[in-house]
C-alpha cells in the first residue's frame, strides 16, 4: 500500500488514478472516492504539487462530512437555474477555499516539513471550470 491509499484509508476513503483531461483529482463525496490525474502524482517521492492534490481532494470529503457546502456537490447545483448563476459561482468560490484551508491544515500537520503548495489556483479555476460549466451571460452581468 502506497502512503496515499493509507492516508486515504484513515479517513474510509477509496482512491483511483487514472489520466484525467482537465484536473489534478476529483472527489466523489457520496461514493467517497478520489480520482487522481496520474500525470501529476508522484507516488514514491510526494512533492508539494502532489500533497496539494491528493490533500484537497480528501478534505472535499471531509467537508461534505461536516456538512460544509453540501449544495455545491448535489445534482441541485449542477443543474441550477441560469439566473442563478452569480450565487452559484460564489458558493463554489467559497466551497473550494474552505476546502483548501483545510487541506492546508492536513499537509502541515501531517507533512511539516513540506510547504503546501498555493491557496486555490482562483484563476485555474475560473478558466477550467466556472467559466466553462456556470458563465455570466450579458444579460445577467447587468
Ligand atoms: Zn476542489
Amino acid at each position: 500500500m502506497n502512503w496515499i491509499e493509507d492516508l486515504c484509508k484513515q479517513f474510509g476513503i477509496k482512491v483511483k488514478l487514472i489520466n484525467l483531461k482537465n484536473a489534478g483529482g476529483t472527489a466523489n463525496v457520496f461514493s467517497r472516492e478520489i480520482i487522481l490525474n496520474k500525470k501529476f502524482i508522484k507516488i514514491n517521492n510526494p512533492d508539494k504539487y502532489t500533497l496539494h492534490i491528493v490533500c484537497h481532494e480528501i478534505c472535499h470529503i471531509l467537508g461534505f462530512d461536516n456538512n460544509k457546502y453540501i449544495n455545491y456537490y448535489t445534482k441541485a447545483y449542477q443543474s441550477a437555474p441560469l439566473n442563478n448563476v452569480k450565487h452559484i459561482r460564489k458558493i463554489a468560490l467559497k466551497a473550494e477555499r474552505y476546502t483548501d484551508k483545510m487541506a492546508r491544515k492536513m499537509v502541515k500537520s501531517a507533512y511539516p516539513d513540506m510547504v503546501y503548495y498555493s491557496i486555490y489556483p482562483k484563476k485555474w479555476f475560473y478558466d477550467n471550470w466556472l467559466n466553462k460549466y456556470f458563465p455570466i451571460n450579458k444579460r445577467e452581468s447587468k
